[in-house]
């Protein structure tokens, strides 16, 4: 029987921690504050920013949002930036990507109070990740790493692929996989659109991560029989309803299934984390500022 894992559930779990380390903050006169900062007109960074909006309200997080307008110079965003770093009440900012050519991401991402930098994309907290000293995990290899934790999937010992090699999700996971301790000690193989013959390393994958964006790539055959597989991929597709799409994960859900111990559905398994985990880190980033301990 392949277990379809319920990230909704998990991600439910995880908001009721976060929820009573918020209180524990606010009783103790300090609410956790969370910075969104748009520079996009971009529909999905619209949609992403308003649900990251949203679960701040649902869980007691002080949340605020700024938008600058994408014909804006790099300095007006640079200088919301300073404001925001300078501001005791935010503990967490995060700039939703992508910024417009005109803007270096690289100097968005350095300009970020490394403390307040709940992405975990600031170039001090990707040097902490890999040296196994991380301050906030990013958040979608994170909640990976929770899937995994709460279905008591093993990565010790175990042959993981990742498929992808992004900033914000291929290279955290597999430096998370690799570290000592729980939810590591995997052996991690990095496949990217240069790999040659794919099939051949995800067969041997105990846990396959798809993280390519490209949409259902990974089919049932190129997966192993009983293998754990986390679909991070969330693609639109042309679809006939009302909407005039659907979103599909990076791999075959019908034929991957019937080889999978356990897979992660798209919709309903590792975005809801990634916003569970946003929320995670900004309570820490919020305890780390004011030394009141929380229990996360
Ligand atoms: P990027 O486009 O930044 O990276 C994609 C990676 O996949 C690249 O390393 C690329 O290789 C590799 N790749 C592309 N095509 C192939 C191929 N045919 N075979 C092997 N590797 C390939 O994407 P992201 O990492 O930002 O996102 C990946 C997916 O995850 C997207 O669908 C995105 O929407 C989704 N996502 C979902 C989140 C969630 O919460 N569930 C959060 C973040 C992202 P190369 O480097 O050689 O170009």
């Amino acid at each position: 029987m392949t277990t379809i894992i319920d990230g909704n559930e998990i991600a439910d779990s995880i908001q009721t921690d976060v929820r009573a380390s918020v209180e524990t903050l606010t009783d103790a006169g300090v609410r956790p504050g969370l910075a969104t900062v748009l520079m996009s007109e971009d529909g999905a960074s619209e949609t992403y920013v308003s649900m990251k909006q949203r679960a701040c309200e649902e869980l007691g997080i002080e949340g605020s949002h700024h938008e600058i307008s994408p014909d804006a110079s790099a300095d007006a965003l640079f200088d919301r930036i300073d404001e925001l770093n300078a501001d005791p009440s935010v503990h967490g900012i995060l700039v939703q990507m992508p910024v417009p050519d005109h803007v270096e991401k690289r100097a968005v991402l350095e300009r970020i109070d490394p403390v307040k930098d709940v992405d975990g994309f600031h170039p001090e907290n990707v040097g902490r990740l890999v040296a196994g000293n991380a301050r906030y995990k990013p958040c979608t290899p994170h909640g990976v790493q929770k899937i995994l934790a709460a279905e008591g999937i093993e990565t010790s010992g175990k042959d993981a692929v990742v498929v992808g090699r992004s900033d914000i999700v291929g290279k955290p996971m597999a430096n998370l996989l690799i570290q000592y301790g729980e939810g590591g000690n995997a052996t991690a193989t990095v496949c990217h659109s240069r790999t040659e013959d794919l099939a051949e390393k995800t067969r041997q994958a105990d846990l396959l991560v798809a993280a390519a964006g490209v949409p259902e790539m990974i089919d049932g055959d190129m997966i192993k029989e009983g293998a754990t597989v986390v679909d991070v991929g969330i693609n639109r597709v042309d679809a006939d309803n009302e909407k005039g799409y659907e979103l599909v994960g990076d791999v075959e859900f019908e034929s991957a299934k019937e080889r999978a111990g356990a897979i992660t559905p798209v919709p309903g398994g590792v975005g809801p984390l990634t916003i569970a985990m946003l929320m995670y880190n900004t309570v820490e980033a919020a305890s780390l500022q004011s030394d009141v301990p929380i229990d996360l």
